[in-house]
């Protein structure tokens, strides 16, 4: 076989002609149609398509239109030097579809290694190197965004709260970052009983989680953990690392909506709650205060019980309650009463 059977158009009308395509003389194609003259195409002149797995292949001769013919071993004797590498490479993969289901599976898991392992590294080595008017900043967004939402001024006599303040900052002198802890109430029935630590170290406590603590032990249990968040530096890096997996599904998906710290951070706070990870952490960094301090981390398997069993009518289903971004699950009172014996 010298010939291929080929379809040409002149690439301006919808004239098609069938064409017999074959060498006509070293360096010159001829095309055949059935009737009519031959028109001769100087290769120098003629491109050709890439190779794409089955699909046909097009020549083409500015000015004279294109013929379409099946792939086939005798357009490489043609056109030795073929259409170009990367179409040759992409011909290659089309090819070799075990060879692109591995390369999609070695990137899915590159993918999922960074976001569990890469992006908190990042996220910690980050966040020991922010600012504190970084911190400032972000922490003010975010109690902008929680007061439109939930938050409201205490309604605590100033003298239970001077109180639970002193306490406060009895527990946690000297610890790292300690004077930049502050305690903040609210009322908040929205959020029912709640703590979280923001990162630039303001812990904020609602009324409800005051009034449901069976007393001040198991209320500076609960404190103490959110210390472990400020110690951790747990409020930056989780920002860090959501906004981060925003930007990133955004690189990968093409959708370049990333979300702010600002955003990001009562979202951390409140909706999921911070990783596993860092809740551990957060205990374990409690349970150790707590002892330090001579006291008991019973007090921290007490409050979880409490919270899981008391929680105000209305708040069940749906709140957004400590119960939502600290499950008070058994695991947790297991260790709290394990570091207690
Ligand atoms: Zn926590």
């Amino acid at each position: 076989m010298s010939e291929l059977e080929g379809r040409w158009s002149d690439g301006r009308t919808s004239r098609i002609l069938a064409v017999r395509v074959r060498m006509a003389s070293p360096d010159v194609l001829g095309l055949e149609p059935v009737e009519g003259a031959a028109m001769l195409w100087p290769i120098g002149e003629v491109s050709i398509s890439p190779r794409l797995g089955r699909t046909p292949r097009v020549l083409r001769r500015s000015g004279h239109g294109q013929v379409e013919c099946p792939d086939s071993p005798l357009l490489d004797q043609w056109f030795p030097h073929g259409s170009g590498r990367i179409e040759g490479f992409a011909d290659w993969l089309e090819r070799r579809r075990a060879a692109i289901l591995v390369a999609a599976a070695v990137v899915l898991v590159l993918t999922v290694g960074f976001v569990h392992l890469g992006l908190p590294a990042i996220a910690k080595v980050a966040a020991e190197r922010m600012p504190r008017t970084v911190e400032r900043h972000a922490s003010d967004q975010a109690v902008a965004l929680l007061e439109r939402m939930h938050l409201d001024p205490s309604r605590l006599p100033d003298a239970r709260q001077r109180q639970l303040r002193q306490a406060f900052a009895r527990l946690v002198a000297r610890e790292p970052r300690a004077g930049e802890m502050a305690l903040h109430f609210a009322h908040a029935p929205g959020i029912g009983p709640n703590a979280f630590a923001l990162p630039d170290g303001r812990i904020y406590v609602t009324d409800d989680l005051v009034a449901m603590a069976g007393n001040d032990a198991e209320l500076m249990a609960v404190l103490a953990h959110e210390a472990g968040h400020h110690v951790h530096r747990h409020g930056m890096r989780g920002a860090l690392e959501s906004s981060s997996i925003f930007l990133l599904a955004g690189v990968l998906f093409g959708d370049a909506s990333g979300s702010s710290l600002a955003v990001s951070i009562p979202a951390t706070l409140l909706s999921n709650g911070f990783s596993r990870t860092h809740e551990r952490q957060a205990d374990m960094y409690a349970f150790a205060l707590l002892k330090r301090r001579g006291r008991s981390p019973q007090a921290f398997a007490d409050v979880m019980r409490r919270l899981s069993k008391g929680v105000p009518k209305g708040l069940e289903k749906g709140a957004l309650g400590y119960l939502s971004s600290h499950p008070p699950s058994p695991e947790r009172i297991a260790a709290a009463e394990a570091a207690a014996r």
